[in-house]
């Protein structure tokens, strides 16, 4: 991964990496120090260099181990694995000679959890790894008195090695975020009606054109705006009683744009508008709303509109 990355899709993080660069000095069930385990040794691009390595999630620091540079880590919340479970991640890094994790201690993800080096029992600078697929902490011996997790996993089924340059990948099935697909899910825009100056609405429904003020451009609509015909009458110098046509296209009564001569007339006509506006204040006596629409302040009844997501 790279330093700062994220990776989060339907709201769970993607286990990444922790290398920009991944030569693995020593793989599982090793020959050596990994003899039934399933852990890693990482070096950098070059051997003997220092290089720092990032959260692969959003963890916590649950043990350290000074003496080799060793810190358990957890994550916070269930995670991706390469292999698609979700689940706890719970992992261990060794030899970090600047080692200054604390108990408690919240990393997130990209953000840098250490640096390789040779603190503990290490043969030339790296970083042993090992990770669980759970949030069982045990850390036990095997028969060869290595210690380990309970559930650990290869490591080509825990983290995905996007934007990880792999050097020496031991001939693993390394996998990177759009191998393991994830359909997303997106949110439904639906009408809370609880509208705020700031909401993004959209008209809902069919409206009747019941008056038409022609040399403007102008109808007045009893439904949208509530106003009763003698009320309109009366008041007709009111602005807010007078909606621009603009952005109202004509339809028939059930909302279909064929089959009309797109002449809006006062009386007759079925409109609708499909713009999204932004509500500029609320009047919580009448329910209403206003939007700005063509440059013209109207006060439109929430229940004709329905708030869509603020994207
Ligand atoms: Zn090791």
């Amino acid at each position: 991964m790279l330093k700062g990355k994220k990776s989060i899709r339907n709201g769970i993080e993607d286990f990444l990496c922790p290398f920009t660069d991944m030569y693995i000095s020593q793989g599982s069930n090793g020959a050596y120090s990994h003899r039934g385990i399933m852990a890693n040794d990482v070096r950098g691009i070059q051997a003997g260099i220092k290089y720092p390595y990032y959260a692969p999630c959003t963890c916590k620091c649950l043990k350290t181990y000074p003496e080799s540079g060793q810190v358990m880590w957890q994550s916070i919340n269930k995670v991706r694995f390469a292999n698609g479970r979700v689940d706890y991640a719970t992992f261990m890094t060794c030899h970090d000679d600047t080692m200054n994790a604390k108990i408690g201690q919240v990393v997130e993800q990209g953000q840098q959890l250490g640096n390789m080096g040779t603190k503990g029992n290490a043969t030339g600078v790296h970083c042993h790894i090992e990770v669980s697929q759970s949030s069982d902490t045990s850390w036990i011996k095997n028969q060869y008195g290595i210690y380990h997790f309970n559930n650990e996993y290869d490591l080509d089924d825990c983290y995905f090695v996007d934007n990880t340059n792999i050097i020496k990948g031991n001939g693993s099935n390394w996998r990177t975020t759009n191998d393991v697909k994830v359909d997303e899910i997106i949110p439904q825009q639906t009408a809370d009606q609880l509208l705020y100056p700031g909401s993004k609405v959209k008209f809902d429904g069919i409206f009747k054109a019941d008056i038409l003020k022609r040399n403007s451009n102008l109808f007045g609509c009893i439904q949208l705006t509530g106003v009763s015909y003698n009320d309109y009458y009366n008041e007709k110098a009111k602005g807010y009683h007078w909606i621009p046509l603009n952005d109202f296209t004509e339809v028939d009564r059930y909302g279909n744009s064929q089959g009309q001569d797109d002449i809006i007339t006062g009386g007759s006509s079925y409109v609708i508008n499909k713009n999204i506006y932004e509500v500029k204040e609320i009047d919580t006596k009448t329910n209403s709303a206003k939007l700005n629409i063509n440059g013209r302040d109207v006060w439109v009844f929430s229940i004709y509109l329905y708030e869509v997501s603020n994207n």
